[in-house]
């Protein structure tokens, strides 16, 4: 069997290889059932057997506890930037912190059903650094305070879930953690409600996934779609429309494989956090070591999963993409607003990819010096 290449996309992004082989295994006959996934009525025993599991799964992995449901959505996270607010807002303010490209987003996108308090913002420092929770200007009486707990762009990550109430505030806290669930723990006790598209750590694009606590539940705007009523999507176990059933499926797949991963001692998601770490040290001590990269984000805020870099000489940004593509080293090109490079070090990246990528990057630094 020939090796894949190692693929740094941002998203949709690299899956597990086991997860795809065996999805290909199954796609013409599931389980022996004469269908393929695809094809099965979402009301089905059998399609009904794989969306219980995979949330049976998914609670055990997160350690999600009884209080909070686990709903299956369409739409994405910018989909979400709106369902939130229609759903917890009830017209009121709502406190947004923002921390780059993703939660300006959703503050934009929150001011259309409420009213959006910027609590915090980095734009001073090029969204470089975390303003310090407790700088937070926190509104009293919102109806919730939003934070992107892992910005993809901008490669910045909260490796501490804030306290609101030693802040003083008594609000829900809803975070986007799109781009790093799974790729360690949860602390539950801090959180309302947590977002995330399935495509950057979990699965396909087509699949949201959404965690909330029972008792934001039932406060729907009353223009808040049927279909995007969390209440509704609730009390229908996600099938009140018809869910993305492949997208579960798939999801489902890359809960078991994480399930099975083992570090040590360690197993699940802990396994991968310990994993994500080492990957995310080996890149950027290389980087932080050499004169010819650079990496700009404050060192205790760096995300793991997303590196974004820059070349001190910029003329040479086409041809260390080109030679990264020769050696089988996909999707570095960094997103428009930033420019440069960005590695997405996802669960299914193995460390020798990451070893891949330093080893050609002091290789392409020697090739020009
Ligand atoms: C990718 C991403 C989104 C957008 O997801 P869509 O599925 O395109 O709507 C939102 N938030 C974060 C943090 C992301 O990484």
């Amino acid at each position: 069997m020939t090796v894949r290449p190692y693929n740094f996309s941002a998203g949709p992004a690299a899956m597990p290889e086991e997860v795809l082989q065996q999805a290909a295994a199954e796609m013409l006959d599931w389980h022996g059932c004469g269908m393929g996934v695809m094809e099965m009525s979402h009301r089905g025993k059998e399609f009904m057997s794989i969306a219980s599991q995979a949330e049976n799964d998914l609670r055990e992995l997160l350690a999600v506890p009884a209080e909070f449901r686990i709903l299956f959505m369409q739409g994405g996270g910018l989909a979400e930037n709106a369902i939130v607010p229609l759903n917890l807002s009830r017209g009121g303010t709502v406190d947004v912190v923002v921390t780059g490209g993703w939660s300006r987003k959703s503050a934009a996108e929150a001011s259309k059903y409420a009213l959006v308090n910027v609590a915090a913002s980095n734009e001073a420092n090029g969204h470089t650094a975390l303003p310090a929770p407790a700088t937070w200007r926190l509104k009293p009486g919102t109806s919730y305070v939003h934070i992107c707990s892992n910005e993809t762009i901008h490669g910045i990550e909260f490796h501490e879930l804030p306290d609101l109430r030693a802040l003083g505030s008594d609000a829900p806290l809803v975070i986007d953690f799109s781009s790093h669930v799974a790729s360690r723990p949860v602390d539950w006790s801090r959180v309302g409600l947590a977002f995330g598209g399935a495509q950057k750590n979990l699965g396909p694009a087509g699949v949201t996934l959404v965690v909330v606590r029972e008792d934001l539940l039932g406060h729907a705007m009353p223009i808040c779609p049927s279909a995007f009523d969390y209440r509704t999507v609730a009390d229908n176990a996600s099938m009140y429309n018809t869910p993305p059933t492949y997208g579960i499926y798939m999801a489902g797949l890359t809960f078991q494989w994480l399930k099975r991963q083992r570090e040590g001692v360690l197993t699940g998601v802990a396994a991968m956090e310990a994993r994500n770490m080492e990957k995310a040290r080996l890149l950027y001590d290389f980087i932080d070591a050499s004169g010819f990269y650079v990496n700009k984000v404050a060192k205790n805020c760096r995300s793991r999963m997303n590196i974004p870099f820059f070349l001190h000489d910029e003329s040479r940004n086409e041809a260390f993409l080109a030679g990264a593509r020769e050696r089988g080293l996909l999707q570095l090109k960094g997103h428009k607003s930033v420019g440069g490079m960005r590695a997405s070090l996802y669960n299914a990246m193995p460390l020798a990819g990451v070893q891949a990528l330093v080893d050609y990057m002091r290789e392409f630094e020697k090739t020009l010096a």
